[in-house]
């Protein structure tokens, strides 16, 4: 007996089943009939749902997992492999409605082809990280066979341009220097190719320091002054209010300033303009370099920093380096951020990295005098460190190994010699303090006295020196 609805199954495109309670079988469509291999009707009706569902769980026990969700939902849509009238099996979508108490309505959706291709796909994919990593372990093994030579030959380039072979016709020096050049990018290709393999498969080992990231960016500008004149580009870094800290590996950094400014000079056209950046904002140092030149389109900007990603063949490159800087920069528990226009205006690029703000190393000040630690506290302000002063007595090397390992001791020098000689040696023989460096800034320098300093390996300089001079003692 088939029961009356006002819905006509038929009208279903799917495979449809009106169910009891208990989810047997009391009408279906005949495209129910097609999709199970059934003879007719008949064959379907009285049968339970769950005699159909194969392995897969929850499938296999339909009518509890359905029972279970259906007081909560209007709908149930479980994915599994299902079992045919004649045994074979297929991939289903199967969808319980409640309609009534009594009443389910099950449809089932054949779909092995989705399924079969998303396997496909899946597969496919598979094959190409298998490939990508072939390609990487290929191009790290030739990284490495083509670091040893590139080393020596910069090394032979080096000691040539020396005069080791006596001097060269200007025309040679010119050669080599070029040759230098390429020798020297050559290098940094490979490092930057073996650097992203030790990523890939987290082996990089960075080697953490405090690093000044203001001094860190200017020396990095620097290094591409030439480039940028040669291009008639201004490369600025703007003035900023004190040094910020970051706890970084000195190398990597300098790499990831070298990438960003270098593009900046690369990408921007003759008598362009180039301006580094450098804040703190909520705990993290920003450095920011804005160019004027020819941009990125807004369909790139999400692809510049994956690996060999370029845009356009004009301006040579490996599409690299964006690659790097993003690594990095995330390895230091740092962002990358590229904008294209510069906010607020209508060309070029900026290209923000936040790095988490570390401590500043302290300085400590031996003195009694509040005019000394004034005037040496002023002049040391851009560098910014912490200022502790100390007292010269005996439990100095005790007091300074109790806190903060410090970054320097600076003495001065109108405290007796005697006195300043003593704390020194028990400093240097102190197990935590014996790297510490130690200046002191005195006006009396005699060469007795300079002849003891020295075998403390003590700096003596001065004390009328420019605030510029002692910012570069002091950091070292
Ligand atoms: P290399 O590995 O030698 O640095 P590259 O410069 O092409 O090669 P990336 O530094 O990763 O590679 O940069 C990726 C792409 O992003 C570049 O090809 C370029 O199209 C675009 N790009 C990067 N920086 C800038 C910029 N300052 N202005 C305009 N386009 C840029
Ligand atoms: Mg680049």
């Amino acid at each position: 007996m088939h029961m009356q609805t006002p819905l006509s199954l038929d009208a279903i495109y799917e495979a449809a089943f009106l169910t009891d309670g208990d989810f047997k079988i009391v009408d279906c469509n005949c495209r129910a009939v097609e999709v199970l291999r059934a003879l007719n009707k008949d064959d379907l009706v009285g049968r339970k749902i769950s005699d159909f569902p194969s392995d897969n769980e929850p499938g296999a026990d339909f009518p509890t997992y359905f029972q279970e969700r259906l007081t909560a939902v209007p709908f149930v849509v479980v994915e599994s492999r299902f079992s045919r009238h004649d045994g074979s099996q297929f991939w289903a979508e199967t969808v319980a409605h409640r309609l009534s108490e009594n009443a389910h309505l099950i449809t089932i959706r054949d779909i092995s082809a989705r399924v079969e291709s998303f396997q496909r796909a899946e597969e496919a994919n598979e094959r190409l990280r298998a490939a990508i990593r072939d390609r990487m372990e290929f191009v790290s093994n030739v990284s490495h066979e083509l670091r040893t030579p590139l080393t020596s030959m910069s090394y032979a380039l080096t000691n040539m341009l020396r005069g080791i072979c006596g001097t060269l016709p200007g025309k040679a020096v010119e050669y080599l220097e070029r040759l230098h050049v390429d020798v020297k990018r050559l290098m940094t290709t490979v490092n930057d190719l073996l650097d992203l393999r030790q990523m890939e498969n987290g082996t990089l080992m960075l080697r953490c320091h405090y690093i000044p990231l203001g001094r860190l960016l200017a020396e990095t500008i620097n290094a591409l002054k030439i480039q940028a004149e040669t291009k008639h580009q201004t490369l600025q870094l703007l003035p900023y209010d004190c040094e910020r800290y970051v706890y970084a590996d000195h190398h990597k950094l300098e790499r990831v300033f070298f990438n960003i400014l270098s593009n900046a000079v690369k990408y921007t056209p003759e008598n362009g303009c180039i301006t580094a950046r450098l804040y703190e904002q909520n705990g993290f140092v920003k450095i920011e370099v804005d160019d004027n030149g020819i941009g990125i389109p807004a369909h790139a900007l999400p692809r510049v920093s994956q690996r060999y990603f370029r845009v356009g063949e004009h301006i040579a490159g490996t599409g690299l380096g964006l690659s790097i800087v993003r690594e990095i920069t995330e390895l230091h528990g740092g962002t990358f951020k590229v904008e294209s226009p510069v906010p607020a205006t209508q060309h070029g690029t900026r290209i923000t990295i936040s790095l988490p703000v570390s401590q500043s190393p302290n300085t400590v000040i031996v003195s009694d005098s509040p005019h000394f630690v004034e005037d040496i506290t002023a002049k040391l302000s851009p560098i910014g460190h912490v200022f502790q002063t100390a007292a010269l007595n005996k439990t100095l090397p005790e007091q300074l190994a109790t806190g903060k390992t410090p970054a320097r001791i600076l003495f001065d020098g109108d405290l007796p010699d005697e006195q300043i000689i003593d704390a020194v040696c028990k400093i240097q023989r102190h197990p935590s303090l014996s790297l510490v460096p130690i200046l002191v800034l005195t006006d009396k320098i005699e060469p007795l006295v300079k002849r003891e300093y020295a075998k403390w390996r003590v700096d003596i300089r001065p004390k009328i020196i420019s605030p510029a001079d002692l910012c570069d003692l002091v950091r070292g």
